[in-house]
Parts: structure tokens; sequence; C-alpha cells
């Protein structure tokens, strides 16, 4: 335990609970500072919504696959791990939407789906004629009040008509939350949007300012990793182990207590439990998890955990031989808004958006379909071989491909996307405030300030500095003889 008076420094222990990105990325930070780290994972493996396996012998992730390259935390995050050489971009950065029977290329100029450019939209053939005209009236309407917080679909709607939200802001809003427009937060999920347009009446005209306010030539906004973005887990575990950190996998971490050292945690199934104690506790595991931990002790942030809702999802991977396909599939893929959906919400082509994957198989099509958006779980009790039949018609549908694929892969993501919903930033405020009073004790994760890979490693490395600095003033306080509180 940490200020003991000996003469050799005992080093401080900190248990981390999650090892997906967050985790793993505060026990990092955590060994770095010196303290002795023990990782707890639930599951068999590392990485949580980090996985990579094989589909017909090429890597291709099962989870997260496209890291925002535009914030620095995940590129300088695979540069401190040795693998900036691994480093991909996308070979094509247009995607296209399914609308009224058609796909159609995606508008540019826009903010999430929010027109900035009326010509391109109207050239995208993506809205109705009438929905096309309702959006100019946001030029002329008056100011839409908005309190603290609006839905998407309610302020966008509101100003610039409900085929755009339908069409193209809730589908690429699904994209990364899959939810819905009607629940999502404005102002949590796009906060760029949100500061622009609160000092304008028009909505279009705030996302003129926020398109012209983006660097010119800024890069690439996407990268991966050759053998797939779950490899990031696997570098970060390697390296934990070279830093001396515990990493323990099917160690769920059952329950959480305070002792007057510190914390003591249950770990294991409830026939065999085991004690471990800790100076300081990093939480980086889902919502659901942190608020049954803090339920006893932290009861007021366990209350608020327990309003985020998730997600659940599936995604249906599918390899095919390139000559299946009447005409190679274009672009990165496309996305299906809800009003026309069989099911799919979005198509990637994993060959064709990351050219490095058939470096080794040339002329083979690889397909990610994602299936399920936030109230649609109904459709995950649906079998293997549903999910894939839905995936084929749909794609027979988009790309007239009718043949068998070489090989498929159903990955099911059960509770998997936080929704940030409407007073989603109040609840953080009020989760950190609660947690705040409490000593040795940090959250991170993607229930908190963004869902993306960079946003999980920003967490994780605040968390990890929020435990360091309260054992070094713990530290400081117990060599000059004051009482902790
Ligand atoms: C299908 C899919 C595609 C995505 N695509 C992208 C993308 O392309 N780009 C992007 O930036 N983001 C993407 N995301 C989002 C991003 O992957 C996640 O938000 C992020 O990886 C979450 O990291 P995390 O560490 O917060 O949580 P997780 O990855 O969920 O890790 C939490 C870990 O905690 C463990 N755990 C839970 N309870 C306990 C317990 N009691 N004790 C011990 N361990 C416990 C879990 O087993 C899990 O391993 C995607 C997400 C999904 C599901």
């Amino acid at each position: 335990m940490v200020g003991h008076m000996t003469d050799a420094p005992i080093r401080a222990h900190v248990a981390v609970i999650g090892g997906g990105i967050a985790g793993l990325t505060a026990a990092l930070q955590a060994a770095k500072s010196g303290a002795r780290v023990t990782l707890l994972e639930g599951s068999a493996d590392v990485g949580g919504k980090l996985r990579v396996s094989e589909i017909a012998g090429l890597p291709v992730d099962e989870g997260a696959e496209a890291m925002l390259a535009r914030r620095p935390e995940g590129l300088e995050l695979v540069r401190e791990l040795g693998l900036a050489d691994a480093v991909a971009y996308p070979g094509t950065t247009s995607a296209a939407i399914w609308s009224r029977g058609a796909l159609h290329d995606m508008p540019s100029g826009h903010i999430m789906g929010v027109p900035a450019d009326l010509v391109a939209l109207a050239r995208s053939r993506v809205l109705s004629a009438a929905g096309l005209a309702r959006v100019p009236l946001d030029l002329v309407r008056p100011v839409t009040p908005r309190g603290e917080d609006v839905s998407v679909a309610g302020l966008i709607g509101a100003r610039v008509g409900e085929e755009v939200v339908d069409r193209l802001v809730e589908p690429l809003l699904g994209g990364v939350y899959a939810g819905r427009a009607e629940d999502l937060s404005f102002e949590a999920t796009m906060p760029g949007l949100a500061d622009a347009s609160r000092a304008r009446r028009s909505l279009i005209t705030a996302a003129r300012a926020v398109r012209d306010a983006a660097p010119a030539n800024a890069g690439p906004v996407f990268s991966t990793l050759t053998a797939g973005l779950g490899t990031l887990a696997q570098a970060l575990a390697a390296r934990l182990v070279e830093l001396d950190v515990t990493v323990r996998t099917e160690a769920m971490v059952r329950e959480l207590r305070r002792t007057p050292e510190g914390w003591r945690l249950t770990v294991g199934p409830t026939r065999e439990p085991e004690v471990l104690d800790a100076d300081a506790v990093i939480i980086a595991a889902p919502a659901r998890a942190a608020r049954r931990l803090l339920q006893e002790e932290v009861p007021v942030a366990s209350a608020e955990l327990g309003g985020i809702e998730y997600a659940s999802m599936a995604i249906v991977t599918l390899a095919y031989s390139g000559t299946a396909f009447p005409e190679p599939p274009r672009g990165s893929g496309y996305l299906v808004p809800a009003v026309e959906s069989s099911g799919v919400k979005a198509v990637t082509f994993s060959t064709t958006k990351w050219p490095h994957l058939i470096d080794g198989a040339p002329g083979m099509v690889v397909i990610r379909c994602s299936i399920g958006r936030y109230g649609e779980e109904q459709l995950l009790q649906r079998s293997d071989d549903e999910l894939k039949a839905m995936a084929m018609t749909e794609l027979a549908r988009t790309t007239g491909v009718i043949e068998l694929p070489v090989d498929v892969r159903v990955t099911r993501w059960g509770g998997a996307l936080p929704q940030y919903s409407v007073g989603h930033l109040d609840r953080i405020a009020r989760i950190r405030a609660a947690v705040a009073g409490v000593p040795g004790l940090a959250l991170c994760g993607a229930a908190y300030d963004g869902i993306g890979i960079p946003a999980c490693i920003a967490s994780a490395r605040a968390a990890a500095a929020r435990v360091q600095d309260g054992l070094t003033r713990r530290g400081q306080s117990e060599t000059t003889g004051e009482r902790r509180l």
C-alpha cells in the first residue's frame, strides 16, 4: 500500500476493471506512472469491441475497423506501440445512401447529414421533391427555441425538415451510435454543430460555418491497421506484459467495496470468489457493469449510470469471389435509412474501402453488413442463418450478387453502443461530480465523453491521471502524518 514508512517506497496498486481499449490504455498509463497494475477482464480475451479474425484467410475486424485520424490520440498510441508502419488509410471516401428505391452518392458538403451545400443535396436525389423544397425554409424561419438540450430529430427536423433527419442524419448517426434521432442528444452527438448553431438562426448557415472552419487538406479522416484495428488491442496487451502489468482474463469483477486503505474487489464466480485489494480502481467497463459495481459505495453515480441505454447489433461479414458481382462494388459502402430498412442498416465494402486487405488475395470481395439499431433487439434474436440470409438478400438487392459467398461470419455485439440520449452531458457531469468526492476511483470508456477509439483513449488517460494525482496527494499527506479524508 502507498505511503508506508519503510526504506524502499512501496508502489501503489491500481486495479483496472475492463480490458477494452479504455482499460488497456488506462493500465498502460498507470504502469508508466510507476504504479503496480492489475488489469481484470471478464471475458476470455482483452480488446472489447476491438477484435479481428480471419475470413477467407484475410484479417477482417469484427468490431471497430476505422479510427478517426483527425484526433491525435489514436495515431499517437499506434506510434508509441511501434505500429506506425502498419497504419493504412481508406482507398476511397465516397459513400452512398439507399433512398427511395435506389443507391445515391452521399451529397458533398454536409455536417453529419445537415446540408451545407443545397445544390449538392439536390443533385444527390436522396430527398423527394417535397423534402428538398422544405430544406431552405430554414434560412427564413424564426429561431427554434431550445433549452439545455434537444433531440437530434427535434432540432434538425424543425429547421430543415424530417426527410433530412430520416434519410441523411439518422443513417449517419446510426453508423456511430446505432441510435434513433428522436432519442439522441444534439449537444452530445454533434457538439460542433450545436455550438455553431447557438449563435445562428439558420442551421444551414451553422453547417456552412463548421464546414468552412475545417482545415483544408487535413489528410485522411480515418485510418486502420493492416492486420486489423483489433491488433491495436493485442499490441497494447503485449506492451502491458512487458511493463509487468498483470493482465487477467476471465476475471469478472463482481463487487467493489471501500476499505480504510483503498478498495476491495471481489473477482470471479460466486462459488469461488477471490478477493483483491487495491489502492485505486479505474472502472473501464460499460455503464451497466459500472452501475452494479458502484451500487453500494457511490449510489448516486450508480443510479445515473443505470440511465445510460445501449444498442445491440450484429455484423455479418461475407467474402465473395469478385466474379460473383455483375459490376465490382463501388465506394466504401452505403447506409440504409430506418424508413427503408429490411434490417441491414449499413454496408461496408471492406476490400474497396481498405485496398491493403486484398494484397494477399486479389479478386476477393469482403463486405460487412451491420444489423440492428437501438430498439430493434428482436432482430438479433434471429439465428445466425437468418442473419446471413438477411445480409445476402440485402446485397442481392443493391449489388446484384446472387452467388453464395465463399465464407461468412456472424458477430453479435450485445449491449454494444451507449446511447448519448437527450441530457447526456448533464448526466455525465452528475456522474463525474459524484465520483470526484471518492478517493482512488475513476471511470473511463465509451459511455462518457465520446464513443470512438480516440475519445476512449483520451478518457482512459484522464482517468489514469486522476487516480495518479490522488495517489500522489495521499502519499504526501501520509508522509506528513495527515489523516486521509
Ligand atoms: C460493431 C462495432 C463497430 C464499431 N466501429 C467503430 C469504428 O469503426 N471506429 C471507432 O472509433 N469506434 C467504433 N466502435 C465503437 C468503439 O469500438 C467502442 O466504443 C470502444 O471500443 C469501446 O471501448 P471501451 O474500452 O470503452 O469498452 P469495451 O470495448 O466494451 O470494453 C469493456 C470491457 O470490459 C469488460 N467487462 C465488462 N464488465 C466487466 C467486469 N465486471 N469485470 C471485468 N471486465 C468487465 C468487457 O468484457 C469488455 O472487454 C464500434 C463499436 C462496435 C460495437
